[in-house]
């Protein structure tokens, strides 16, 4: 055992005896099958997923080992394990491939959107293929999330029609998409007042092959190209009435907000994880002289440690939500989740400077998750997009 996966089982440790695991006998920990998972269906692929290849076989298998259902309730089949499951279950996978545990954060993310909904249509004949890996999914949610803190205008529009709503417009990136895929959009109400306080807005889940809608290239990116991520052009794409998960949906989003936030953090300390045990392995070869850099393992792995045991103290307070939550806990969740960015970025920079030279090579797993690092501070929310948060509750 390296001594990160020792810290790892202490944290659990002390979360049980804190009493803060729900851990039952009928919601038993995937992780072990995760773990032998990852080794034989992830790590060998990593390399061709960095270029563009999606992990669709790995995807598949790690929802038929219930990767994606830990944070859902047991009464819609879910492991009732709350978000703490969800986290353990992303920052393996992250740990070994970002990209992979990005899509980990798609698919149950958007599950969590139908759970938390009052939508019995979706929970019932949606959700489960979601959960179990069988249908991607994945979530339009950047601009809304942008758009309500101030940042940016809502790109789609929805007109109301006869049995649903018509929406149109377009969403520049939306991973973890293809072919018989869902994915959760919000979009404002033809006619509504216009700002995020006042103006009406509701929110959906769409199929991916929708008539109208339009999934093309996203373009090149320096990492997470096997996230399968697309460009989504909507040209008057019928929604149902039992697609909305929520009309109006501010209060429903302000519900999901802290396990969407938190649930990131999953990836971020994966990653965080990956970095530390590239420095362990370095400092086999190179530690007599590794010892001198700022952040060692030690300086680093201790403030992983604190992050970590922040994440999983919340994570068990949110559960598999439906509790009410003050507004500490987005101010908590937001404070986690930049905690992962900026250790994010801090890890592969010291992953890079313990490795040295092999680390710079081309294709050195260093240099992969130096460049995945940066996606951690830029997905949304995005490090400075949380700071605007955060200053706006000062
Ligand atoms: C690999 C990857 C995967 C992503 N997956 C998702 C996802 O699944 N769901 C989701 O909702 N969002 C996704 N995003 C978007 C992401 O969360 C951010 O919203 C996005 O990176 C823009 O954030 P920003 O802080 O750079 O925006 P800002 O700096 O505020 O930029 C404003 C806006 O300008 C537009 N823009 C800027 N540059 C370009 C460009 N070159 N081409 C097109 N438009 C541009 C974008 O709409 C952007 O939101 C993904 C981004 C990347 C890089």
């Amino acid at each position: 055992m390296t001594q990160l996966q020792a810290t790892q089982v202490q944290v659990t440790q002390v979360q049980a005896s804190q009493g803060q695991t729900r851990t039952t006998a009928t919601s038993v920990s995937p992780m072990p099958q995760v773990h032998d998972l990852i080794a034989r269906g992830l790590r060998p692929h990593v390399e061709a997923i960095d270029h563009g290849q999606y992990p669709a076989s790995f995807m598949r298998e790690l929802g038929a080992l219930g990767g994606f259902r830990q944070a859902v309730p047991r009464e819609y089949g879910g492991a009732g394990r709350g978000l703490a499951g969800t986290l353990e279950v992303m920052e393996a996978v992250a740990a070994e491939c970002l990209s992979t545990g990005f899509c980990v954060w798609c698919q149950t993310v958007s599950a969590w959107y139908v759970q938390s909904s009052d939508n019995e249509h979706l929970k019932r004949e949606w959700l489960p293929a979601m959960m179990q890996g069988e249908r991607l999914a994945g979530t339009g949610m950047s601009n809304p999330m942008k758009h309500f803190a101030g940042i940016e205008k809502l790109r789609l529009k929805a007109t109301p029609t006869q049995g649903g709503y018509l929406l149109s417009g377009a969403l520049p990136w939306v991973s973890n998409v293809g072919a018989g895929s869902t994915f959760a959009v919000v979009a404002q109400l033809e006619g509504g007042a216009g700002d995020s306080l006042t103006a009406d807005y509701l929110m959906a889940m769409v199929a991916g092959d929708q008539p109208g809608l339009t999934l093309g290239d996203g373009g090149r990116f320096i990492a997470l190209e096997g996230s399968s991520t697309y460009n989504a052009v909507f040209r008057e794409v019928f929604i149902p009435d039992d697609q909305v998960l929520a009309k109006p949906c501010q209060e429903y989003i302000g519900r999901i907000r802290p396990g969407f936030i938190l649930a990131q953090s999953g990836f971020g300390l994966g990653l965080v994880a990956g970095c530390l045990e590239r420095m362990e392995r370095s400092n086999e070869r190179a530690g007599h002289v590794n010892r001198y850099l700022d952040d060692g393992v030690e300086e680093l792995g201790a403030d992983y440690r604190e992050a970590r045991r922040r994440t999983f103290v919340l994570a068990e307070q949110i559960g598999c939500g439906g509790v009410p939550l003050g507004p500490e806990a987005t101010h908590e969740a937001v404070a986690c989740r930049i905690l992962a960015s900026e250790l994010s970025l801090r890890a592969s920079q010291a992953a890079m400077l313990h490795a040295g030279a092999a680390g710079y090579k081309a294709g050195a797993v260093t240099e992969r998750k130096l460049r995945e690092s940066y996606f951690v501070a830029i997905v949304t929310p995005a490090l400075k997009h949380l700071k605007k948060l955060q200053a706006s509750w000062s």
